[in-house]
């Protein structure tokens, strides 16, 4: 049975940069309603008990469960999503990606800037990533519910552009967000621990 996570931390733990108001509808209603859908979707099926990563990997390119695909990988996501983030985050990187990071592009800024732009040229909703290919770093972003784990490729951070995300606090300035994400709460300790 798949259930909703509780937030890692408070409603009001991200503010200002992502409100409380946006992580009560956000979390509260839209994640909730991805778990609700999915659970009505796989029940009585060969799916209904597997675990949420089987279940994406299964559904993947399957045009007829395209609902249960859409469903679980909005949930894993989500739940993914929400621990990229916390309260001082953000900034410089410290560990072991900070030394990837900097192989990859060169500098923090430089990759910042790249993980904004995938984000901002997403056209209409999806996800930004930093994900590992063999050993490499990588930035990409996927439309809708796409992700990266359908493919076998292991994300290390992701940051939701659906407009869900953001409208509440910045309305259509989507570039505004994920500068004040990016800079002030990713939870590199996270990273670190998906590098692993
Ligand atoms: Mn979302």
């Amino acid at each position: 049975m798949i259930t909703l996570p509780e937030l890692p931390y408070a409603k009001d733990a991200l503010a200002p940069i992502i409100s409380a108001n946006t992580l009560e509808f956000h979390h509260g209603k839209h994640h909730r309603a991805y778990v609700d859908n999915l659970g009505k979707l796989i029940a009585g099926t060969e799916l209904a008990d597997a675990d949420l990563e089987t279940i994406i990997r299964n559904v993947a390119g399957d045009p007829a469960r395209a609902g249960i695909f859409n469903n679980a990988a909005q949930v894993w996501n989500h739940s993914f999503y929400w621990k990229c983030l916390k309260a001082g985050g953000g900034g410089t990187p410290t560990g072991a990606v900070a030394a990837k990071i900097n192989a990859a592009w060169g500098s923090y800024e430089k990759f910042a800037e790249e993980l904004k732009n995938a984000g901002v040229t997403q056209f209409g909703s999806g996800w930004a990533w930093l994900v590992l290919e063999g050993d490499q770093l990588k930035i990409t972003k996927t439309a809708n519910a796409e992700t990266p784990i359908a493919r076998g490729i292991k994300p290390l951070l992701t940051l939701d552009v659906w407009e869900h995300a953001y409208y509440l606090d910045y309305q259509n300035r989507r570039p505004d967000y994920l500068a004040a994400v990016i800079g002030r709460l990713i939870d590199w300790d996270f990273v670190n621990a998906n590098l692993g």
